[in-house]
């Protein structure tokens, strides 16, 4: 028996029991191309988390031509940050449609201090509560080049033009960022340097989350 299992029997908690005391809901942060998809997949994989990304949402919406989706697209065209009304109420409403998960990871949310006092009353709510924040350090060069070579093969309008890129990194730099210093007041933001291979990222992205839980 490995040493897990043996915890288990030794508690008598489930292998799923298990799984929920380790779960945490994670806001996984970063400016626009610095790997949060790419780096929320593997974590999902090997944390089970939902992960939402508002971002995600957005493009299902403008592919099947729903008002909100077509009340989002002129803002996504032009890489400016869509209202928050929309946006806090299409989250809320995944999050209330899937309350018995074990942990969350938002991936493009919140990006202003209005969208993040939401999710903190919406999670607390639930008697749930923002865990970590870890964000993915990437300097503004850098991410230009990235979101330019995704541009090839994403088919987003939005990563194809270099002027968008740059207004949607400007955004981040004035409005987003302040939701790092948010969630350090409340003592639970992270950096990560997210340079180098996508598994040594996820490594460090493994060591962060593993320290706190
Ligand atoms: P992303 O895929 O996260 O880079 O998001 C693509 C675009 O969707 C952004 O440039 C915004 O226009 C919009 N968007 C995504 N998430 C949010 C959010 N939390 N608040 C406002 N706009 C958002």
């Amino acid at each position: 028996m490995g040493f897990i299992d043996r915890i288990r029997a030794f508690f008598g908690w489930s292998k799923q029991e298990i799984e929920i005391k380790a779960m945490i809901n994670l806001i996984l942060f970063g400016p626009p191309g610095s790997g949060k998809g790419t780096q929320a997949a593997k974590l999902v994989e090997k944390y089970n988390f939902l992960h939402i990304s508002t971002g995600d949402l957005f493009r299902y919406e403008m592919g099947n031509d729903t008002p909100l989706g077509l009340k989002a697209k002129s803002f996504i065209e032009k890489g400016e940050l869509v209202p928050d009304e929309i946006t806090i109420g299409m989250l809320r409403n995944k999050v209330e449609a899937n309350p018995e998960v074990s942990g969350y990871i938002f991936d493009g949310f919140p990006r202003t201090i209005a969208q993040s006092e939401a999710l903190d009353s919406l999670l607390s709510s639930m008697a749930k509560k923002v865990d970590m924040l870890v964000a993915l350090d990437v300097e503004d060069e850098e991410i230009v080049k990235r979101i330019l070579q995704r541009g090839k093969t994403s088919g987003r309008a939005d990563d194809n033009d270099e002027s968008i890129i740059r207004n949607r990194i400007s955004v981040y730099n004035e409005n987003t960022s302040q939701v790092y210093d948010y969630y350090d007041a409340k003592g639970v933001s992270h950096k990560v340097d997210g340079l180098g291979s996508i598994d040594d990222i996820f490594q460090r992205l493994c060591q962060t989350i593993e320290s706190i839980s």
